[in-house]
């Protein structure tokens, strides 16, 4: 599809009133990780997202109270009529432990979206992306849709994950993702290892740093990969955050 296409067909989401609360069903569940699980939803109301943008989900036990939270589109605006959810387990949570415990494939769950038009990507090039743990789903949603519509664009991602078996979309991390493992790195790996550094930022910049950068993940990841992409080059303006901090 053409830039000026893309533009044209993305566009016009962020002028929308976001949908109103709707009924989705689960059409598949993936184990991405033993703490991670994708779930598609067919949406009735469904209507093109912009990639980076996140729904709203809503719980209601039998006595009536509700709980609710934010999780990010992980995939591209391409698949219509659905969605896809990618949810990290926290073992003292209220609602992602719903998801992987409870919903089974066909079960319905309420959400409303898509919201947000700041940590979004309309096409801009070139595009470094930095994720920490679950953080990196948003980011997908944007690899996914460039892959799918404007795979010119200069795009690259760098994933910063625990050990080996916390690599959320393995499978899909091609030439273009760059990782670090923080504690365990799989057997034989010699690529980067530890937190987020000067020269691995550096080294993912390269050739990025007249582009946007998007950042998501925890608050302290946040606050360190924006620090370091500064001191790379990149201006404040084109430095997007997206923190996916405790809700209390
Ligand atoms: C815009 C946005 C998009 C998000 N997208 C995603 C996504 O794509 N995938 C995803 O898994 N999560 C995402 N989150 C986080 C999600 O909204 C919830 O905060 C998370 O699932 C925890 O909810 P819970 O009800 O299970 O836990 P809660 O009952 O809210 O919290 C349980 C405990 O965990 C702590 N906690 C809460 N949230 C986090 C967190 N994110 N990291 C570490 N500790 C936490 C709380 O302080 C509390 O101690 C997003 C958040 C925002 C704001």
């Amino acid at each position: 599809m053409a830039r000026a296409a893309l533009l044209e067909r993305l566009t016009p989401v962020t002028q929308r009133a976001p949908g109103r609360w709707q009924i989705g069903t689960v059409t598949a569940i993936r184990r991405e990780t033993p703490r991670v699980k994708s779930f598609r939803i067919a949406l009735p109301m469904w209507i093109a997202h912009l990639p980076g943008q996140h729904y709203d989900v809503r719980l209601t036990a039998p006595d009536g109270y509700r709980a609710q939270r934010s999780y990010s589109v992980a995939s591209s605006p391409c698949d219509e009529g659905e969605i896809e959810l990618t949810i990290d387990r926290l073992e003292d949570g209220e609602v992602s432990p719903y998801f992987h415990d409870v919903l089974v494939e066909g079960d319905q769950v309420e959400l409303r979206g898509p919201f947000a038009s700041y940590f979004v990507w309309r096409g801009e090039s070139p595009v470094l992306l930095v994720g920490g743990g679950s953080g990196v789903v948003p980011l997908m949603a944007i690899l996914r849709h460039r892959r799918l519509t404007m795979p010119e664009v200069p795009m690259r991602l760098l994933y910063s994950v625990r050990s080996a078996e916390d690599v959320i979309f393995e499978r899909e991390l091609g030439e273009d993702a760059l990782l670090t493992y923080t504690r365990e790195p799989p057997a034989g790996w010699e690529g980067h290892r530890g937190r987020l550094e000067e020269a691995l930022v550096a080294e993912a910049a390269r050739s990025l740093a007249s582009g946007l950068a998007f950042v998501c993940g925890s608050n302290g990841f946040v606050e360190a990969a924006t620090g370091l992409l500064l001191a790379s080059g990149f201006e404040p303006r084109r430095v997007r955050t997206e923190r996916f901090g405790p809700t209390g």
